[in-house]
């Protein structure tokens, strides 16, 4: 974990969140968890897009939402606001609940990580949150939902903004559904509309527009 001294004029957020990702990357504190960490690399933004954790693509890939239910989130911000993914990458820090794959259920379908795991990934989002102080965060399925809001309904939380605080830092909080092809919540109404109306004020969020200005 990383021990931040925010009075270190010198030390850059860009070197902050460099060494932040080289510890995560060699994170091993989860026994069940299958290797290797996933992360998006040290993105210097005032957005942080919160996954819940990777599939088994994810690991092999290198990149989080590597595969379809990432071709369908990504296909969101390109129809919503003209953002392709490869730019998304480059300008969006993409953290997540927890950074390695669970592993699958003997029932079929993703493990859903333990609280325990959880609360040992949590360390690490919020050492990002301290280092990157975002003035946007959009957290991604229900369980990303659920580090934000009390409620993670998704039909009341869906297609608003929430001012939220995490490691003493103060954001706007836009709730997206999960894209996977498993839930069909955002092809559905209302879930259509709320999906709409989250991409729309994403969109017209003033940290999402001067990253699309510059
Ligand atoms: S899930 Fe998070 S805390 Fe657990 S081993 Fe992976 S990176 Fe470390």
């Amino acid at each position: 974990m990383i021990h931040l001294n925010m009075d270190a004029g010198e030390t850059t957020i860009t070197s902050l969140i460099e060494k932040h990702i080289t510890r995560l990357r060699a994170c091993r504190r989860c026994r069940l968890m299958q290797g290797p960490v996933v992360s998006g690399g040290p993105v210097v933004s005032k957005i942080i897009l919160v996954g819940q954790a990777p599939g088994d693509k994810e690991p092999v890939l290198g990149r989080p939402f590597a595969w379809t239910a990432g071709k369908t989130l990504f296909g969101w911000f390109q129809q919503a606001a003209g953002l392709p993914e490869e730019m998304f990458r480059q300008l969006i820090y993409m953290a997540a609940v927890c950074r390695c794959f669970p592993g699958k259920k003997t029932t079929g379908g993703d493990r859903v990580p333990s609280d325990d795991e959880i609360a040992n990934c949590a360390s690490w989002l919020r050492d990002e949150f301290a280092i990157l102080k975002p003035e946007l965060v959009i957290p991604v399925g229900k369980l990303a939902i659920a580090q934000f809001l009390p409620q993670p309904r998704l039909d009341r939380c869906v297609g608003r903004s929430f001012r939220t605080v995490l490691a003493d830092q103060r954001f706007d909080t836009i709730p997206l559904p999960h894209p996977s092809g498993a839930s069909p919540w955002h092809r559905i109404e209302p879930g259509r509309t709320l999906l709409a109306e989250a991409l729309g004020l994403i969109s017209r969020h003033p940290s999402f527009q001067s990253l699309t200005n510059t």
